[in-house]
């Protein structure tokens, strides 16, 4: 195993508030990694170099150890699974919650449902523990469109303020789970990189109990 630590990240709004993490830890890309379109980011630090993905590809990179270490939100870690890594810490950051939500005012029918949603193995989880019988409609988008054009009676979406369902005439339903962006490791790259994995680890963790205390 090398003695270089990859660490896979997300573009987007995480990034702004992951940085300021990193920095925490000695770690600052070389370029600006919104700005470019590179993939791969050198470091101020010869050992540490950054990966810019998909959300839901970092979970895939850091299980295969193709990444050490990565952010990922909890949605993204539920959908996948989490074989392989860990989750040593919850960074606080991108919080949301996934919910179910249907069209405002209208019943959901009794019975067998037709639930759309890119979270297929949350829906079906979260409704077999119900033990409501479900038909998942895979999505990737727009999810909020599916309730209104009858292509499904539900929906389970991430939900922040809410403005999104309103906006398109849904309403939230029931709460699935808190989400918010976790630091995930590989679970090899734990042993085998111990020492200067938890030397980003820690100097994180002292960053976020601050902000918790600040809330
Ligand atoms: P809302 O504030 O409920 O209108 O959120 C609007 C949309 O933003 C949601 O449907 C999500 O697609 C997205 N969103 C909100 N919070 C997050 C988050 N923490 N991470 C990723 N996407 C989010």
């Amino acid at each position: 195993m090398s003695t270089t630590l990859t660490i896979a990240l997300t573009k987007g709004r995480i990034l702004d508030e992951t940085l300021p993490l990193l920095a925490a830890a000695n770690i600052h890309p070389l370029e600006n990694m919104e700005k470019s379109r590179k993939l791969v980011f050198e470091t101020n630090r010869a050992d540490v170099r950054l990966l810019l993905l998909r959300g839901a590809d970092v979970p895939t990179y850091v299980q295969f150890g193709a990444a050490d270490m990565g952010i990922s939100g909890k949605d993204t870690l539920m959908e996948n699974g989490a074989e392989g890594l860990y989750e040593p810490l919850d960074l606080g950051i991108a919080r949301c919650k996934l919910m179910t939500a249907g069209v405002k005012g209208k019943e959901t029918p009794a019975g067998r449902i037709r639930v759309a949603t890119k979270y297929v193995n949350v829906a079906k989880q979260y409704y077999a523990s119900l033990g409501r019988q479900i038909d998942v409609i895979k999505l990737y988008g727009a999810m909020e469109l599916a309730p209104i054009m009858n292509l499904a009676d539900e929906i389970v979406d991430i939900v922040d303020t809410g403005n999104t369902l309103r906006a398109n005439g849904l309403e939230s339903r029931e709460f699935i789970a808190d989400i918010s962006s976790r630091l995930i490791v590989n679970k090899a790259s734990m042993k085998m990189k111990h020492k200067s994995i938890q030397a980003i680890i820690d100097p994180i963790a002292n960053v976020i109990s601050k902000q918790a205390v600040n809330v």
